[in-house]
C-alpha cells in the first residue's frame, strides 16, 4: 500500500450554504437546517491538486473498506485518526438484471443492491456520515421522525456510536416495523395526529439544544452520505457514466446525493457525462411526477392515496424543486406506477433473477418498464436502478 501521495491534501475544505438566504455556517456548528428554516448544502473547495489526479485521490481512501474509502470526498472531521463510525456501510453489489432485462426488451440492465446494507437500506449511507458528524460534536441525544428505514437505521447507528435515541413515530405505526428500532435502545415516541404532529414534536425534543435533528429529508450530512453510492457506480464502470439511473423517490436524499457525486467527478474530468436521472414514484403519492407532467417547478399539491409504497410516501419534498431541477439539467423525466405494477415487479424480480425486495424497492423496475415501452430507455444503453430496500423488512 503506497502511502497518500505528497501534495493531496487529505480533505476538501467545507461551508454550509443555505439554499433560500445564502447565509454560510462552518460545518462545525451542529446544525441540520438554516435559522430561516432553509435547506443547508455542503459547499466544498476542492484543492487543484487532489481533482486533477483521480488515481491518487481514490488511492488514498483505499486502505479503508466501504463508503469510507470515500472519506475525503466528505466534510471532514475534526480529527482525522479518528475510526469512523461505521456498521460496514456501502460497496454494495451491481448486479446485471440479464433475465428481468430480456423480459423489457433491454440488454443492460444493472441493479445497484443498496437493501445489502447494515439495517437493509441505503438510508445507512446517510446515518453513517450524520452520525459521525453528531458524535464529533459531542452531542448526548439523537432524534429522528421515522417508523420506516431511516428511524432503524439512525438507532443502529446511534447504538454504535453510544448516543442516546429518540425516534418519534406516529401512534399508528404498527409493532412490528418499531422492534428494530427498539431492539437497538431507542426510546420510540408515539405520537397521536397527523404526520406533522409527529415533526413538531421531533423539533420540540431537540430545542433543549443537547440533541441533534437526524432530519433525513432535509439534513445535507445525510444527502452527501449518498452520493457514495454514485462512486461506486462510476468506479463500477471504469469511470464511465450510465446512460440512466431509475430509483424511488420520496424526500430525494439518494436521487440528490446520486447526481452530486456523478456532477463532481465529471466536473473535474475523472467521468465524461453524467447519467440521465429518473423519478420514480407510486400513483398514490407522486407529488415530483405530476409536477414534471405539468411543467412545474414546484411538487404539485396532491391528494394521497394508500400505496404499498410507504418508503416514499412524502407529500410535500422539501428538496422538491431540487429534484425536480437535476431532471431536466439530465435530461431525465419522472414516472408513477400503481401498486399492481409495483407488486408485479416485486415479484419479476425475486422469480427471475433471486432478488427479494420490499415493495418500495420495487418502484423504479416497474418505472423502468414503463420507460422501456415509452422508448425513452433503448434496448442497449446501459440502465441503473437502485433497489433500496430488503424484502426481509416486509414479511407480510
Ligand atoms: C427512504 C426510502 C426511499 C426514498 O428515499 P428518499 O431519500 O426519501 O427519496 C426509497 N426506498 C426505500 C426502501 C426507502 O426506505
Ligand atoms: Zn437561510
Amino acid at each position: 500500500m503506497t502511502s497518500p501521495s505528497e501534495g493531496v491534501p487529505a480533505h476538501p475544505t467545507v461551508t454550509l450554504r443555505c439554499t433560500s438566504c445564502g447565509a454560510t455556517y462552518a460545518d462545525t456548528e451542529p446544525l441540520w437546517a438554516c435559522v430561516c428554516g432553509g435547506l443547508l448544502t455542503v459547499g466544498y473547495e476542492w484543492p487543484a491538486a487532489f481533482t486533477a489526479d483521480r488515481e491518487a485521490a481514490l488511492e488514498q481512501g483505499r486502505q479503508a473498506t466501504g463508503l469510507w474509502r470515500y472519506a475525503h470526498f466528505l466534510p471532514p472531521t475534526a480529527d482525522p485518526g479518528a475510526a469512523p463510525v461505521t456498521l460496514g456501510e456501502g460497496d454494495t453489489p451491481l448486479v446485471p438484471l440479464p433475465r428481468w432485462g430480456e423480459r423489457h426488451g433491454l440488454r443492460r440492465v444493472y441493479a445497484k443492491l443498496e437493501y445489502v446494507s447494515p439495517t437493509g437500506s441505503f438510508k445507512d449511507r446517510g446515518a453513517a456520515v450524520v452520525v459521525a458528524k453528531a458524535a464529533e460534536w459531542g452531542i448526548g441525544r439523537m432524534v429522528e421522525d421515522s417508523s420506516g428505514n431511516a428511524g432503524a437505521s439512525i438507532a443502529a447507528y446511534s447504538a454504535r456510536a453510544g448516543i442516546a435515541c429518540d425516534i418519534f413515530v406516529p401512534a399508528a405505526a404498527p409493532t412490528a416495523k418499531v422492534r428494530p428500532i427498539e431492539r437497538c435502545g431507542a426510546n420510540v415516541r408515539r405520537i397521536g395526529g397527523t404526520r406533522s404532529d409527529v415533526t413538531a414534536a421531533a423539533l420540540d425534543a431537540v430545542s433543549d439544544g443537547e440533541s441533534y435533528y437526524a432530519a433525513h429529508n432535509l439534513n445535507p450530512y445525510f444527502t452527501e452520505g449518498m452520493k457514495t453510492a454514485a462512486y461506486e457506480v462510476l468506479e463500477s464502470f471504469d469511470c464511465q457514466a450510465p446512460d440512466h439511473m431509475i430509483l424511488p423517490v420520496g424526500g430525494g436524499s439518494l436521487f440528490v446525493g446520486l447526481w452530486r457525486g456523478c456532477q463532481e467527478w465529471r466536473s473535474w474530468g475523472w467521468v465524461p457525462s453524467a447519467p440521465r436521472m429518473h423519478v420514480a414514484q407510486s400513483t398514490g403519492c407522486a407529488p415530483l411526477v405530476t409536477a414534471y407532467q405539468q411543467g412545474s417547478d414546484e411538487p404539485a399539491p396532491i391528494d394521497r392515496q394508500p400505496t404499498v409504497a410507504g418508503g416514499i410516501e412524502v407529500v410535500a419534498p422539501p428538496r422538491g424543486r431540487h429534484i425536480l431541477s437535476i431532471v431536466r439539467e439530465s435530461a431525465g423525466s419522472a414516472v408513477a406506477v400503481d401498486d399492481a405494477a409495483i407488486l408485479a415487479h416485486r415479484e419479476l424480480l425475486a422469480t427471475l433473477e433471486g432478488l427479494d425486495v420490499e415493495p418500495t424497492a420495487a418502484v423504479p423496475l416497474a418505472g423502468l418498464a414503463s420507460l422501456a415501452r415509452e422508448g425513452i430507455v433503448s434496448p442497449d444503453e446501459t440502465v441503473v436502478a437502485c433497489l433500496t430496500g430488503s424484502g426481509l423488512k416486509d414479511p407480510s
